[in-house]
């Protein structure tokens, strides 16, 4: 199995690192004990593994894909804690995302209010997801092996 960064690397900014690679020893331990005592098991537990692992970085790429949007960072810079958002987001970037800390309305209501926002500013929505696009592209290994 794959686990921590050998899985997937998140970028340091997100601070979820450590709590990522240590949940996934544990899951880990779990699946391989299912598969060694129950190998009748085994595909079952591997699959719980699997979509257990990929939980992360899925809840993390809607964070990645725009952070550096401009309204984002107006979010950061002037945190309120409305419907609870902002220990909900720092949850999250902590990487608590597997228990049973009730994260998951906040975060629901922090990506609304994101979403409203972007509405009410149509010009900069529009100019940070053009950035987006042009920033997170496929780029062909030629051209990064001989840049
Ligand atoms: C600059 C920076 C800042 C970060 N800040 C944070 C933060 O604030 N909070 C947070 O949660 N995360 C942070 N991270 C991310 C976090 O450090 C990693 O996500 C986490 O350490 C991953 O754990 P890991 O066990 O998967 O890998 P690692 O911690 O990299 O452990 C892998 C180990 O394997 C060893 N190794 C490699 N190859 C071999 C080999 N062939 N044989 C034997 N041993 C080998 C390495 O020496 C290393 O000790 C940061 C990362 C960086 C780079």
């Amino acid at each position: 199995v794959m686990l921590g960064d050998a899985y997937a690397f998140i970028d340091p900014v997100f601070s979820s690192g450590v709590l990522l690679a240590m949940n996934s020893g544990v899951i880990a331990a779990e699946a391989i004990d299912t598969c060694l005592k129950t190998p009748a098991k085994a595909v079952a537990a591997l699959k719980k593994f699997d979509a257990l692992m990929k939980h992360g970085p899925k809840e993390f790429s809607w964070f990645i894909y725009r952070v550096t949007n401009p309204i984002m960072r107006d979010f950061f810079m002037g945190p309120r804690n409305l419907f609870r958002t902002k220990e909900a987001v720092l949850s999250m970037l902590a990487g608590d995302i597997f228990g049973k800390t009730p994260i998951w309305s906040s975060i629901r209501a922090f990506k609304m209010l994101y979403y409203i926002a972007n509405i009410l500013q149509p010009r900069r929505a529009y100019l940070g997801w053009k950035r987006r696009r042009f920033n997170i592209r496929k780029v062909d290994d030629d051209v990064v092996y001989n840049a």
